[in-house]
């Protein structure tokens, strides 16, 4: 039965079920880095369960996933606190609900929006911290809040700079991932040695990174692109396009392709391209970030609980048919 049609009782039989299979799932996924499901059947249940409780908010429980950024801190590594919470983010799933999105962020702001559109790079979310241009910490998401000190494992990882261009004090973030390649040659060598293989790069990556003995990471070949500058008005940058320049200029490796536009004809275009073109690319992604261009309206539109208003990622489409069947059972 579709959502609209359900009645209050129906829905709130349906919810429950619902939290606690996506709570498991988040489980495997963030905690144990092995998932069961794959993303888009993650995402099916995900928007099933939004779609419930925008129909009847007094259904949105305390443990429901779309309260709170997914993943734990495990007890084996240090906690780091982030002063600037490292959330989550709101997706559509064409680009119908992209226009959308845009039109009604568009409609609450007087002003011409500029976006900037990268890649949606598939691994997981790390945050660096240099103190007189030296890394000094890196940590993981975590819940948000509360990240995993993995420093000694983030010095092992060849791209990022131990030291920047400049002697600044500042923290970075981006994403930690493992190269298509690198994973083909990871899970044959642990299959040949009768290991559990990752099920995925992205997966693969979060294994590596977060592991006791920083020697297994520094055999796991990770690589990083940044794309975020914390408090970028100490260095005077004003858009996202400065800020990735910024830090590329610094010395860390920031992904090549972005485009900064204010024409949602071009930007439907570039993510057509993109789409076409992502088998090509030496690592994954999993779809198409749009960000508003602007860090201060960035900052005036600020975030949700969970994901900051200022930017989406728009998901490809799966590419499997075992994805679409259990799509197709999770819409039913
Ligand atoms: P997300 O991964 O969909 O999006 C947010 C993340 O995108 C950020 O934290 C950041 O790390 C990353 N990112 C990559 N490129 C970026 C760029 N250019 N700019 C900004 N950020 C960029 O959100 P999430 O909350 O971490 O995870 C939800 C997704 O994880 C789901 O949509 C699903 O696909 C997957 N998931 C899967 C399972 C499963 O069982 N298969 C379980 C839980 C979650």
């Amino acid at each position: 039965k579709g959502i609209k049609g359900m009645t209050h009782s129906e829905a709130s039989a349906a919810v429950q079920p619902l939290v606690d299979q996506l709570n498991q799932w988040r489980r495997e996924y963030y905690d144990q880095d092995a998932p069961t499901v794959d993303d888009h059947a993650y995402d099916v249940a995900y928007q099933r369960l939004l779609a419930l409780e925008a129909q009847y908010p007094d259904l949105v429980l305390p443990d429901s996933p779309t309260q709170a950024v997914g993943g734990s801190v495990d007890n084996d590594f240090a906690k780091v606190p982030h002063a600037v919470p490292m959330l989550s983010m709101g997706d559509v799933f064409s680009l119908a609900e992209l226009q959308d999105w845009a039109a009604r962020l568009e409609a609450g702001v007087e002003e011409p929006v500029d976006y900037n559109v990268e890649l949606k790079i598939d691994g997981l979310s790390l945050s660096l911290v240099y103190e007189n241009g030296k890394l000094v910490q890196g940590s993981t998401r975590g819940d948000g809040n509360v990240g995993e000190d993995v420093t000694a494992n983030v010095m092992t990882i060849k791209d990022i700079p131990h030291q920047l261009n400049k002697p600044l004090s500042l923290e970075v973030r981006g994403e930690c991932y493992m190269p298509k390649a690198a994973f083909v040659k990871l899970n044959a060598a642990r299959e040949a040695q009768g290991l559990a293989t990752f099920a995925n790069p992205r997966n693969a990556a979060a294994g590596s990174l977060r592991q006791l003995d920083p020697k297994v990471t520094q055999a796991r070949a990770l690589a990083t692109f940044l794309y975020t500058l914390i408090d970028p008005a100490r260095f005077n940058v004003t858009t996202q396009r400065e800020a990735i320049a910024f830090m590329k200029d610094l010395g860390f490796v920031t992904n090549p392709s972005s485009l900064t536009t204010d024409d949602l004809n071009q930007m439907d275009a570039y993510i057509a391209e993109q789409t076409a073109d992502r088998d090509a690319l030496a690592y994954g992604i999993d779809g198409i970030v749009v960000k508003v261009n602007s860090l201060p309206l960035q900052q005036r539109l600020g975030n949700t609980v969970k994901v900051p208003r200022w930017e989406i990622a728009y998901k490809f489409p799966p590419e499997e048919a075992e994805t679409v069947v259990r799509a197709i059972e999770w819409t039913i």
